[in-house]
């Protein structure tokens, strides 16, 4: 039977061993952690709380065909993925928007209104360079001051101007009132969570799971001759055992506060941009969709040490990626070959759909037919 090694029980690895799995291939897919789910785990706290261990996951995407595949797996609830931030005494909706101007200053902006006061603040900038200068290109300095400065510094624990135009360009600008946070169409949320969900696809006769066991690429040298080919969706500096130096990687810290009440904050999630040392707030109840008669909040501090949770882009790390980006071509064109997925081992920003849609994309392209059609 044709065999194939996985490594890292996240969404990469659920998608493709699944896949795989079905396509009649005997999958070994191995995870360090002593779960299954990757960043997206969640679990029942001792009080009964669906609680997201790793930070608040909101799935969105524009893909009907993903959802669809997805739904194999779970049952889906809308979601309202409400986002503010605190900037002085105001609560304001994000992404910045007609809302956004509005609860800022107090009073009504028509679009005309709103596009003067943005040509007014803007900075000319042609190409951005940075995080900064997309900011100042985009929305003008005095937003830029009010809402992405600080918290960019406090997420990233660099200055704006190191990041790259990416980070910051994820947030859309919007001439309308919407305040859903995401863009996308289908904004949901997996009805029983998310662990769950990669609890069903990982339930096959094929698919073999060993938590708790570490694979870089020594281990897979070890074992490779059984293996048609690899996929690795862990840390990719880790994976390469430092060979070029540590890929600087974000981590966070959590902090959690029970309370005896239906509902603390307004909405799901508060962002800090100014004040405080945490970046924001979560009171992931709001998307849950549970009912019960405590909530949760988690304070998240961001932090150097830790679980690598953010690739930090900037010029200084896709320098040194690129060294580790090649190291990874070539143990793709290798006779067992390793393929790099996802945000860790890919060392990208993607959101969870993007790397759904490219674990199916990957798993097409391999066995060279249309498995599932994204
Ligand atoms: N950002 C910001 N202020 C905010 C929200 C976002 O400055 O209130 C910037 C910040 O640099 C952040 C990036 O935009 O890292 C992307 O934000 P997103 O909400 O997508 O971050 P994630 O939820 O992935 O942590």
């Amino acid at each position: 039977m044709k065999k194939v090694l996985i490594i890292g029980a996240g969404p990469v690895g659920l998608t493709t061993g699944r896949l795989l799995a079905e396509e009649g291939y005997q999958v070994d897919l191995f995870e360090r952690r002593d779960h299954i789910g990757g960043n997206c785990f969640d679990y029942h706290s001792a009080a009964g709380l669906l609680c997201h261990k790793y930070g608040p996951h909101y799935f969105r995407t524009n893909s009907d065909e993903l959802l669809a595949w997805l739904s194999q797996f779970s049952d889906w609830i809308p979601a309202n993925y409400h986002v503010r931030a605190k900037v002085q005494d105001k609560f304001v909706p994000l992404p910045i928007s007609l809302a956004t101007v509005e609860a800022l200053k107090g009073r009504t902006f028509s679009v005309e209104e709103f596009e003067h006061y943005l040509a007014q603040e803007r900075v000319a900038i042609e190409h951005p360079q940075n995080a900064e200068e997309q900011c100042l290109a985009t929305v003008g300095r005095e937003l830029y001051e009010a809402i992405f400065k600080g918290y960019t510094e406090k997420q990233w624990g660099i200055s704006a101007k190191e990041l790259l135009p990416s980070i910051t360009a994820r947030i859309p600008l919007r001439f309308n009132r919407d305040i859903r946070y995401p863009s996308e169409k289908h904004q949901v949320m997996p009805a029983q969570g998310y662990t769950y969900l990669f609890k069903n696809m990982a339930d096959h006769s094929r698919l073999s799971i060993k938590l708790n066991q570490e694979f870089c690429l020594s281990d897979v040298r070890a074992v490779e001759s059984a293996y048609e080919f690899v996929i690795c969706s862990g840390q990719l500096d880790q994976f390469f055992e430092y060979q070029k130096g540590k890929l600087p990687y974000r981590s966070l810290r959590f902090e959690e506060k029970i309370s005896e009440s239906e509902f603390v904050q307004e909405n799901v999630q508060i962002n800090y941009p100014n004040d405080f040392d945490y970046t924001r707030t979560v009171e992931i109840k709001h998307v849950t969709g549970q009912q019960h008669p405590l909530t949760s909040v988690v304070y998240e501090y961001a932090q150097a040490e830790g679980e690598a949770f953010y690739p930090i882009l900037s010029l200084e790390s896709l320098a040194l990626c690129d060294q580790y980006r090649e190291l990874a071509r070539q143990e793709e064109r290798a006779q067992c070959p390793i393929y790099f997925l996802g945000r860790l081992a890919e060392y990208r920003y993607f959101n969870m759909d993007h790397v759904f849609l490219r674990s199916i994309k990957l798993v097409n392209q391999l066995l060279n037919k249309e498995i599932v059609k994204v």
